[in-house]
């Protein structure tokens, strides 16, 4: 009968857990991964942040990021040299910084003493980029890629799974399962926003799906972060969504961060300054402390 063969209320299903996605599943109701990525510890008591800007626009905007960030306590630095741009017109500030940014984006890792995660959307790229990364960035918009997918689980780097704005959790840890299946285990979950009819104001295109922390706990042992810039597309509202995430139980948070918001060649209405982003990191560290993790 369907109903025997369903995990109650979900929409997946009990044979899913040893069918379709096996290595994804829990072996036990305790069973969480724990591993480290360039010295930092995922799935244990610390919750780890990743912080910076959407694009690495230029040499200089990326070291002083790396250092601000770095000072204020962040474990990681992200930007993406490679985007997902929604329109293919380019202008001088629009304009990806592609192996420039990448390059630009390594140094200022290695001068602030910062490991660095970035987006690969091309499978002709990802040796380029894995040469250089702690963790590969797979995006939401790429998160039915396949072949990217098992490119990218191939070089053996850490992986980091954004959630497509429209998809199940189903087809997420179904997608999690083509990183596993390469043998590769150090693969992180992000939940980024969900693309919803009411989101509150005009201007926002997502909306942070919390729910899918505790749901996405019951069935897999990966750590899950959220990305709470993506997901509000607006700043005044990144730190209260960042304290829901770690009381939710996230095992991280992305926040994008940038010395001007309003002049962020991409998403400008989402980066904090870093006078926010250091309440913030401290913010979440106390709500952390409270049920006996820590972000600081
Ligand atoms: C990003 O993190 O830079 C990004 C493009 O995110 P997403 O894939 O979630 O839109
Ligand atoms: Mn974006």
């Amino acid at each position: 009968m369907v109903i025997e063969n369903k995990v109650p209320g979900k929409d997946v299903l009990s044979s899913d857990l040893t069918d379709k996605f096996p290595l994804v599943a829990k072996k036990s109701h305790d069973h969480f991964s724990k591993f480290e990525i360039s010295g930092v510890e995922f799935g244990g008591s610390l919750i780890p942040v990743f912080a910076g800007p959407n694009m690495i626009e230029s040499e200089n905007l990326i070291f002083e990021i790396a250092h601000s960030v770095k000072n204020s306590g962040a474990h990681f630095l992200r930007g993406g040299a490679f985007k997902p741009l929604s329109f293919p017109y380019r202008s001088e500030k629009y304009n990806e910084t592609r192996h420039d940014g990448l390059n630009w984006m390594y140094q200022a890792g290695q001068d602030a003493n910062i490991p660095i995660i970035t987006e690969v959307m091309d499978q002709r790229l990802v040796q380029d980029i894995a040469a250089v990364t702690d963790i590969i960035q797979i995006g939401s918009r790429n998160m039915q890629n396949y072949p990217l997918l098992t490119e990218c689980a191939k070089t053996q780097k850490p992986l980091m799974l954004k959630r497509h704005y429209g998809a199940s959790l189903r087809d997420w840890l179904g997608a999690a399962e083509y990183l596993l299946v390469e043998g590769n285990e150090k693969v992180i979950l992000c939940e980024r926003g969900m693309s919803i009819p009411h989101t509150h104001r005009e201007t926002s295109r997502f909306s942070l799906d919390l729910q899918v922390i505790p749901a996405a706990k019951e069935l897999t042992h990966l750590p899950i972060v959220t990305d709470p810039s993506h997901a509000t597309f607006w700043n005044p509202w990144v730190k209260s969504m960042s304290l829901a995430s770690v009381a939710a139980g996230a095992d991280g948070v992305m926040l994008e961060v940038h010395p001007n918001p309003s002049e962020a060649a991409v998403d400008p209405l989402q980066p904090l300054n870093f006078e926010d982003f250091a309440k913030t990191i401290s913010a979440m560290d106390s709500v952390a402390r409270s049920i006996k993790r820590r972000v600081l």
